[in-house]
Formats: C-alpha cells, structure tokens, sequence
C-alpha cells in the first residue's frame, strides 16, 4: 500500500493506493507554513485514513525545486522557510519507510501524461500557469532526466521586459503570463478579467513560451493546466493560432491539450511514479 501526497504552495492534498492502480477521495487541507506542523498534519490525516495498515512506500510532490538526491527543497516561493530542511529523512522517520520525493508539477505532468490529457503521447510537456508557472518534460511515461529539474515558467521571452514576480529578473514567462503577474499588470483578479483583448494578448505570450519549449523538449503534445486556463482565462485555441504563426521551424505545432485532471493530477503523478519505481 502507498501513501500519496501532494503538498502544494497553498493546498496539499493526500491519499493512499491499496492495489497501485487507483486512490481513494483523498483530503485536501491548506497547506501549513511551519515545516513540523506540516509534516504532522500529514502524518495525522495519513493515520487517519490508513490506519493500522503498513505502508509500502510514501510518494509526494512538493512546491520547488528539489536537489538531485531529491530529500529537500533548493527553492520555493511559498514554502521559503523549507529550503535547505531533511523533509524526505522527517518523513521516512514518521512512517518508518521508504520516501520518495519529486517537485509537485513534474508529478502533475506525469499525472497528466500516464492518466489524463497526454495519455497515448511518446513525448509530453506539461505547463501549468496558475499564481506562477511550472512543468516538465515526460518521456515514455516517465519524470524526463535532468540536473536541476525543470522550471519552463523562467525561461526568458524578453530580455528587457518586466520583472519576474519569483526572480525579479527581466523578462521571465511568468511575469507575463502567471495569475500574479495579470493581476498586477491590469489591478484585478484574474477571474475578474473579462476583457477578450487581454486574454488574447496572454494567449500570444503563452504562445512565445510554448514556441520556446517546442524547439527545445520537441514534444508530441502540450498539456496545459493551471488556474489561468479556466472558463475566464487563457483559450487553448487561441494559443494554438498564435503557435502556429510564430513556429515555422517544424512542419507542425505539437497538439495543444487542456490539462484532465483538475486538482488531483499529482495524486495520479504520484501513483504512476510508485508503479514506475517500486
Ligand atoms: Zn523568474
């Protein structure tokens, strides 16, 4: 049995898989900004909804980079005061067994090419644009390797332009794009937007990002999920225009997908990574 967890920037979410191929209705609580009374919150609602049973292993995701042995945060805009704490050595001393950690959207995108929008694709970009930007790149239905990990949402799409709301260097996808950014840039909340001329102009500069992660992960399928893709928000059919005028180097765009799983894509991440690596 595996317990599955999702700790998000705002709301972490968890679960357990009793036979690898499904989850229960996991419990979603907003995410605790004190690093010990998260990981007892965690531990609490894991005893609560597992019991007396043993665990196999625990699979979670975390909001930031993590560093190659993948046991603490490097960064993290929301979970600043994590960086650098031993949270898969506090974890596998709270359930007595092995832990394994991944960055929360890299387990969305692979939630998301095992079980929802990217299903049957080889190659799968993830993006989700919700209060920042993040994703990854999935091969075969696996995290792709990697260094440090990916964080599409700082690639550089002006190299004069507006500061990044993470960063504060010039120029970042997520300054332009990210839920922080558009409610900055126009002094409103995004889902308050409901201008078609704005939401346009953030398809095209969605569209220079994806442009950017097409020459350079050249995947079969673009997934995008995130707040920011919502009724009111960016139209996938229009980023879709704007992608196929700027990107003349391929004789085709990648298909353009909305993202499947709403809220629970990285308890299917993390479900597929337990399959994958256990
Ligand atoms: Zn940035």
């Amino acid at each position: 049995m595996y317990l599955l967890f999702d700790n998000g920037g705002t709301k972490t979410r968890v679960t357990y898989s009793k036979n690898g191929e499904s989850f229960i209705d996991p419990v979603i609580f907003p995410t605790e900004k004190n690093f010990d009374t998260q990981l007892k919150t965690i531990k609490k609602v894991a005893d609560e909804l597992c019991g007396d049973k043993k665990l196999e292993a625990v699979v979670g995701g975390i909001a930031g980079p993590l560093n190659k042995e993948k046991s603490c945060l490097v960064n993290s805009p929301n979970l600043h005061s994590w960086i650098g704490l031993p949270i898969k050595e506090e974890l596998e001393h709270l359930f007595d067994c092995p832990v394994f950690l991944e960055n929360d959207s890299a387990l969305v995108g692979l939630g998301e090419a095992v079980s929802g929008a990217g299903k049957g694709y080889d190659i799968v970009a993830y993006l989700t644009i919700s209060t920042g930007v993040g994703g990854a790149r999935i091969v075969n239905q696996r995290i792709d390797a990697s260094a440090h990990g990916f964080e599409p949402g700082h690639q550089i799409i002006d190299f004069q332009g507006v500061e990044c709301s993470h960063c504060k260097d010039k120029g970042h996808l997520e300054g332009y794009i990210s839920g922080s950014a558009v409610e900055e840039r126009y002094g409103k909340k995004p889902y308050d937007i409901h201008d078609d001329e704005v939401w346009e102009k953030e398809a095209e500069l969605l569209a220079i990002g994806l442009n950017n992660i097409t020459v350079l992960w050249s995947p079969d399928v673009i997934v995008l999920g995130g707040s920011m893709m919502k009724e009111v928000g960016i139209a996938v059919p229009h980023v879709e225009k704007h992608l196929k005028k700027i990107m003349k180097i391929f004789p085709n765009t990648p298909v353009l997908k909305k993202a499947k799983l709403n809220d629970i894509g990285g308890l299917y991440g993390a479900l597929a990574y337990a399959n994958n690596n256990l």
